[in-house]
C-alpha cells in the first residue's frame, strides 16, 4: 500500500511530474527500474518510529485506560477501512456496499493515514497486476523486510508512474464517495487522523498530552501502518513457494483455499480472503457479514469449493484458462444461492 502513505506524502507530485514525460528507448532497464529513496518519507517513517516506539513506554507509564481503549477504537477502524473498504470493496469489488457504508468506510480509511482511497485502490491493482514483477510497487526479491519496508519508502520509477497511469480506475470514479474524498483528503485527514486522537483524550477525559500525543496518535499511526503493509508483504511470510507467479499450472490448492496468498492473487474477488493469512473466519469477513445482516452490503460475491472443482474439471477438458472456468462455475453459482449465502457458511463454503 503504498504506500499508501508514500502517496499522501510524494506519490501524486512525483505522478505529475513524471507522467508528462514518457520513456524512450534511451532508457536503459536499469533505469527504468531503479526506484530512489523518498526522503520526506524516510524522514516521516524513522520520526513515527522513535514516537510510536516512545508511545508504548508512555501507555504502561501515564496513559489512562480509557485513552488505552480509545486508541484501540481508532487503530480498529482504521484497519477497518483498509481491508474491508479500500481492499475487498473499492479495490476488488467483492461486494456492494450501500451509500452510508460506504461513507463509514471512506471515514474509517481516513482515519488509517493511508493516502486516499483512489491512489490506494490504483497502486494495489498494479500491485495485482505486476505481482512480483519488478515493477511491482511492493516487489522485494529480499525478503519479508525489504518488501515491509523498503518497498514503501522508496519513490516510484518512471514506469511504475506510467504503469498507474494506465490502470483502470473507471469504476472508482463512479463512486461519488471516494471522489469526494479524493477532493478534500488533506481536511479530512486533519481532522480525522491528526485533531481527533490528539483533541479527544484531552478535552473530553482530560488525559495528559503526553499520552494523546504519543499514544493516541503516534502508537496507533504505528500499528495501523504496518498492519496495512502487511496486506501487500504478507505472502511473504505466507506464500509457501516464494517463485511463485501467477499461471495456469500447478493449482490444487484452490480446492482447499489454504495457500492464501496464491488463492487471493488468482482468485481476488472473494469476500472472504482475509489480509493476514486466513480464510473466511477473519474479524474483517465477520464484519462484512454483520453489514451485509444489516443490508448495508449486498452481493457478496464468493467461490466454492464445489465451483473450484467444477472450474478446474471443465479447464482440463476444454483447454482453457482455469481461472477463466472457476469463475464462470462461480458466476453460476452464486445466480443460484439465496441472497443470504452468507450467514450458512457451512453449506455455502
Ligand atoms: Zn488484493
Amino acid at each position: 500500500m503504498e504506500t499508501q502513505s508514500n502517496v499522501a506524502s510524494n506519490g501524486e507530485i512525483q505522478q505529475q511530474q513524471q507522467q508528462t514525460q514518457p520513456l524512450t528507448s534511451a532508457d536503459t532497464t536499469k533505469e527504468r527500474i531503479k526506484r530512489e529513496a523518498s526522503w520526506p518519507f524516510v524522514l516521516f517513517y524513522i520520526h513515527l518510529n522513535i514516537l510510536g516506539l516512545y508511545g508504548i513506554f508512555i501507555m504502561f507509564t501515564n496513559a489512562s485506560f480509557l485513552t488505552i481503549l480509545f486508541t484501540f477504537a481508532l487503530t480498529f477502524l482504521g484497519i477497518l477501512g483498509a481491508t474491508a473498504g479500500a481492499h475487498r470493496l473499492w479495490a476488488h469489488q467483492t461486494y456492494t456496499a450501500s451509500t452510508s457504508l460506504r461513507v463509514f468506510l471512506m471515514l474509517c480509511q481516513t482515519i488509517a493515514g493511508q493516502g486516499p482511497i483512489y491512489r490506494w485502490v490504483q497502486t494495489h491493482r498494479l500491485h495485482h497486476q505486476k505481482f512480483r514483477q519488478e515493477v511491482d510497487p511492493f516487489y522485494s526479491a529480499r525478503g519479508f523486510m525489504a518488501a515491509q519496508v523498503n518497498a514503501q519508502i522508496m519513490s516510484y520509477t518512471r514506469e511504475q508512474q506510467q504503469l498507474l497511469s494506465q490502470v483502470d480506475m473507471s469504476d472508482i470514479e463512479q463512486d461519488k464517495v471516494v471522489m469526494f474524498q479524493k477532493k478534500y483528503y488533506w481536511v479530512l485527514y486533519f481532522f480525522l487522523h491528526v485533531l481527533l486522537p490528539i483533541n479527544a483524550p484531552l478535552e473530553y477525559w482530560g488525559d495528559s498530552i503526553a499520552a494523546a500525543t504519543f499514544v493516541a496518535f503516534s502508537l496507533r499511526y504505528l500499528i495501523v501502518l504496518n498492519v496495512c503493509w502487511l496486506i501487500n508483504s504478507a505472502h511473504f511470510i505466507w506464500g509457501l513457494d516464494k517463485n511463485f507467479k501467477p499461471s495456469d499450472s500447478n493449482s490444487v490448492f484452490f480446492i482447499t483455499k489454504s495457500y492464501w496468498p496464491q488463492y487471493h492473487y488468482l482468485l481476488p474477488n472473494d469476500y472472504q480472503s482475509g489480509e493476514f493469512g486466513d480464510y473466511g473466519s477473519d474479524f474483517v469477513t465477520a464484519m462484512i457479514r454483520v453489514f451485509a445482516a444489516l443490508d448495508m452490503a449486498t452481493d457478496l460475491r464468493t467461490i466454492s469449493s464445489v465451483a473450484v472443482r467444477k472450474g478446474l474439471t471443465t479447464a482440463v477438458e476444454t483447454g482453457r484458462p482455469i481461472v477463466e472456468c472457476i469463475q464462470e462455475h462461480a458466476t453460476e453459482e452464486m445466480n443460484e444461492m439465496p441472497k443470504n449465502n452468507f450467514l450458512n457458511r457451512d453449506r455455502f463454503m
